[in-house]
C-alpha cells in the first residue's frame, strides 16, 4: 500500500515540476536584439554600437588575446603581441559596411595609417576622461569631412578586403578604446602595457 502511494505522489510531484518549467518559458522575455542593428537606424535605438553585428562578429581575434605569427587565427600573420582591441569580421559581406560613432566626440585623426589602412581616431570624454577609439581598416576616401560628431553618426565605411584600403588586410574592423591619449598601436609586447586600453567588448561605458 504505502509504495503505491509513494509512485502517486511521485506522479504528482513530477507534473507539477513540469508545470513549472514550462511556465518559466512563457515568462521568458525575449531577448534582446539590438546588437544586431542595422546602421541605417542610428540614433533610434538605445544600444549604439561601432558596427552592425558587433558582438556575434568577433570570431578570430578578442581584447588582449596574445597572437604571434604560429598561433594566429589569421594565416598568414605578420602580427605579433597583446591584440589591444576586437576584431569583427566582414570576409563574408560583399557591399558598404558602415562604422558608426559610439559617443559625441570629436574625429581627431583621419589617415592612412600601416597596419590598418584607413582609420579614424575618435576622441569622446566620459566621466571626465577622455577615451580615444580607434577604427581601424576604412576606406579612406569615405571619411566623414566634419570634426565634430554625435553618438550614432556614420563615420566610414570598412576597406576593400586585401586591398591598400585595409592596408592588404582581410575586411574586418579594429576597434580599439584607450585611455588619456591616442594610441594607435593594434598590439602591444606586454600586459603592463595592455593597461592603458579597455575591452570594447564588455566595458558598460559607450553601450
Ligand atoms: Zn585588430
Amino acid at each position: 500500500m504505502k509504495k503505491k502511494w509513494l509512485i502517486g505522489f511521485l506522479l504528482i510531484a513530477g507534473v507539477l515540476v513540469y508545470f513549472l518549467i514550462n511556465k518559466e518559458d512563457i515568462n521568458k522575455k525575449p531577448e534582446n536584439k539590438n546588437e544586431n542593428v542595422s546602421v541605417e537606424t542610428t540614433g533610434i535605438l538605445e544600444n549604439i554600437y561601432p558596427i552592425a553585428g558587433f558582438k556575434e562578429r568577433i570570431t578570430k581575434k578578442s581584447f588582449g588575446d596574445f597572437i604571434s605569427p604560429k598561433n594566429s587565427p589569421v594565416q598568414p600573420e605578420r602580427f605579433a603581441g597583446f591584440h589591444t582591441g576586437v576584431d569583427i569580421e566582414y570576409g563574408d559581406v560583399e557591399g558598404d559596411v558602415w562604422v558608426v560613432a559610439v559617443c559625441d566626440g570629436e574625429i581627431v585623426l583621419r589617415r592612412w595609417v600601416s597596419g590598418y589602412g584607413g582609420a579614424i581616431g575618435l576622441k569622446c570624454q566620459i566621466n571626465n576622461i577622455d577615451y580615444y577609439l580607434v577604427y581601424g581598416h576604412l576606406s579612406t576616401n569615405s571619411i566623414i569631412e566634419k570634426t565634430k560628431v554625435t553618438k550614432g553618426e556614420k563615420l566610414a565605411i570598412l576597406g576593400k578586403g586585401f586591398s591598400q584600403e585595409t592596408d592588404y588586410e582581410r575586411k574586418h574592423l579594429h576597434f580599439g578604446i584607450s585611455q588619456n591619449s591616442l594610441d594607435l598601436r593594434g598590439y602591444v609586447q606586454n600586459k603592463n602595457e595592455l593597461g592603458k586600453w579597455i575591452d570594447p567588448l564588455t566595458t558598460e561605458l559607450f553601450y
